[in-house]
C-alpha cells in the first residue's frame, strides 16, 4: 500500500495481469482504460513479449499508443520446456509458462508500487499466493460469461462428489441451471488435460480471491449473476462485480480490405457478418459448407476467414479454402477477408443485420452491445455454454444439435442457409436483441448496474 499521505500517492494503483490470446487481452485492455479514464485509478498492464499471435502484439501497440496513461509492465518468463505437452494448444502452453513464472511477479509488483491486482482466471491459483506474500488484494477478471464462471467455481465440487462414478455428465449448478454434458468444454472430459488441470486448480482457489470481476451484465445473465452474488454456487465466494459489457478501448485496424467502405454501400440491416474469433481454425470441410450455405441464403455477407490456430501460420489462399469459383460467384454481394477487422465497429454498422458467430464471449458481449442478433455456431471450449446464454437471453438462436469440434459430421450448407434466412427474417428476435443493446448501454452508463459495480471495485483497490 502507498506509504505517504499526500493525495496523489493515495490514488489506487491496479496492476492487471492478463494471460494469452485476444479473448483475454481484449477485455483486460478495456478494463485498463475504464479504470484509468473513468474511475481515478493508476493502471499498469503486465505484458509478455513476444506474444503468441500477431493480433495480440498489434493490439498492445495500439492500446499503449492510444492510452499513454496505461503503463506497460514487461514481464520476462522463466525458460519453459513445451515438449512436456506434445501437441498442446499454443495459448494453453503460454498459460502454463506464465503460471510457472508467477513467483517472478513478486519483485515486479514491489517495484511498481501496486495497491491491488486483477489477474486473469487462467492464472488465479498461482498469482493469489504471490499477492498474499506482497500483502496485496488479488482480484480476478473473469473474461468469459457468468455461466462459465459458475461452472468454474462449481466444477471441483462436482468432481469430488462424482469421484469414481465415471466421466463428466450434466452439471447442475446450484442456483444457476443445468449445463448439459454435450455443452461442457471438450477438454474437461479428460481429467489429465492441461486445460482441465489448470481449470480445476483455478476453480478451487477462487474463494481465496478478494473479488471477481465478470464481463457481463444483469440483463444478459440474470440467473448466473444473482446466484454468484448471493453465494449460491460456492460457499464463501468473494464479491462478484458484473462490470460488462466492457467497451472498445483502441482500434488497431488499418482496414486493408476496405470493409467499412463496403458496408457503407449496403442497405440497412442487409448484411450477415460471419466470424469465428481470433484463435481457432474451422475445418476445411466446414468452411466449404459455410460458403455454400451463405451463397444459397441469397443474403449479402462479410466473412472473416481464419484457417489456423495462430494467425502467424495462416498462409492459405482464400480461393483454395472456400472451393473453386466461390469468390467470383459471390463477388457482388459478399466480402471475404483473412485480414483483421475491427469487429466492434462492424457490429455497430447499421448495414449489419445478423452475426453468425462461434460465440467466443467477447463476440457475444459485442453483439449484445450493438443489439445485433446472433446465429450461434459454437466450435469448442466455453462456446456452447455461451450459446446457451445467447438463446436464453433472446439475443439469438442456437441449434444445439449442430456438431462441434471432436464430434462426427459437419453442419450442412442447406441447414445453414435455411437458418440464416429464418433469422434474418425474424422481426421479434431483432427487437429482443435491440432491447438487450439498450439494457447494455444503461448498465454501463452512470447510475447503471455495471458502472456501479466497477466504481465499487475501484474503491477496494
Ligand atoms: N476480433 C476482431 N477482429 C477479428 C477477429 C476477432 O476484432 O478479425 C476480436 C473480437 O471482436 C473479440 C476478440 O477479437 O473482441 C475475440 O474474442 P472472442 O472471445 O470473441 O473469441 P476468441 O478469439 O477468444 O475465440
Ligand atoms: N477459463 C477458466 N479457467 C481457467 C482457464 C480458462 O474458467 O483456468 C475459461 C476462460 O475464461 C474461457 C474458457 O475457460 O471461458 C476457455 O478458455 P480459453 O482460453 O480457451 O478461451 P478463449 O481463449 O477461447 O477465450
Amino acid at each position: 500500500m502507498p506509504s505517504s499521505g499526500d493525495a496523489a500517492s493515495r490514488r489506487p494503483h491496479v496492476v492487471l495481469i492478463p494471460s494469452a490470446g485476444m479473448g483475454h487481452l481484449v477485455p483486460f485492455g478495456r478494463l485498463a482504460v475504464a479504470l484509468s479514464s473513468g474511475h481515478g485509478c493508476d493502471v499498469s498492464l503486465v505484458t509478455v513479449l513476444p506474444t503468441v499471435s500477431t493480433a495480440e502484439s498489434k493490439h498492445l501497440e495500439a492500446l499503449f499508443d492510444a492510452f499513454p496513461a496505461v503503463r506497460r509492465l514487461d514481464f520476462e518468463l522463466a525458460p519453459f520446456d513445451a515438449s512436456e505437452f506434445p501437441g498442446a494448444d499454443p495459448f494453453f502452453l503460454r498459460f502454463e509458462a506464465m503460471r510457472r513464472s508467477a513467483p517472478l511477479l513478486g519483485p515486479l509488483l514491489t517495484d511498481a508500487g501496486a495497491s491491488a491486482l486483477a489477474t486473469d482466471i487462467a492464472l488465479t491459483s498461482v498469482v493469489i499466493p504471490v499477492a498474499k506474500e506482497q500483502g496485496l488484494p488479488c482480484h480476478i477478471l473473469f473474461t468469459a460469461s457468468a455461466a462459465m464462471l459458475s461452472l468454474c467455481a462449481y466444477f471441483p465440487t462436482y468432481l469430488d462428489a462424482n469421484a469414481g462414478r465415471g466421466g463428466v455428465g450434466d452439471v447442475d449448478i446450484p442456483g444457476v441451471y443445468r449445463i448439459p454434458k454435450a455443452s461442457i468444454p471438450q477438454a474437461l472430459h479428460d481429467p489429465n488435460h492441461l486445460f482441465t488441470r489448470q481449470f480445476v486448480a483455478n476453480g478451487r482457489s477462487l474463494t481465496s480471491a478478494a473479488g471477481i470481476l465478470v464481463n457481463t451484465f444483469d440483463a444478459l445473465e440474470p440467473e448466473a449473476v444473482t446466484a454468484l452474488q448471493q453465494g449460491k454456487v460456492a460457499s464463501g465466494f468473494p464479491p462478484v462485480f458484473a462490470v460488462g459489457p466492457l467497451l472498445l478501448a483502441s482500434n488497431q485496424a488499418k482496414d486493408p480490405a476496405n470493409y467499412m467502405e463496403w458496408l457503407d454501400a449496403q442497405p440497412a440491416r442487409s448484411v450477415v457478418y460471419v466470424s469465428f474469433g481470433s484463435r481457432k481454425a474451422v475445418s476445411g470441410e466446414q468452411l466449404r459448407e459455410l460458403a455454400a450455405g451463405l451463397e444459397a441464403s441469397g443474403h449479402r455477407f462479410l466473412w472473416v476467414v481464419k484457417s489456423t490456430v495462430v494467425d502467424r501460420d495462416d498462409a492459405a489462399e482464400l480461393g483454395e479454402l472456400l472451393g473453386e469459383g466461390f469468390l467470383e460467384r459471390v463477388e457482388k454481394r459478399g466480402l471475404v477477408t483473412k485480414a483483421w477487422v475491427e469487429q466492434e465497429e462492424v457490429l455497430k454498422h447499421e448495414a449489419v443485420g445478423l452475426f453468425v458467430s462461434h460465440c467466443g464471449w467477447n463476440s457475444v458481449t459485442e453483439a449484445a452491445t450493438s443489439g445485433v442478433p446472433v446465429l450461434a455456431l459454437p466450435r469448442f471450449g466455453d462456446q456452447r455454454v455461451n450459446s446457451g446464454v445467447v438463446a436464453r437471453a433472446g439475443l439469438g438462436v442456437w441449434v444445439d444439435s449442430w456438431s462441434w469440434e471432436g464430434e462426427e459430421g459437419v453442419i450442412g450448407a442447406e441447414e445453414i442457409s435455411e437458418k440464416v434466412k429464418a433469422v434474418m427474417g425474424d422481426e421479434a428476435l431483432r427487437r429482443k436483441a435491440a432491447n438487450l443493446g439498450e439494457a447494455a448501454a444503461k448498465a454501463v452508463a452512470g447510475g447503471g448496474s455495471s458502472h456501479h459495480c466497477l466504481a465499487e471495485f475501484a474503491r477496494l483497490c
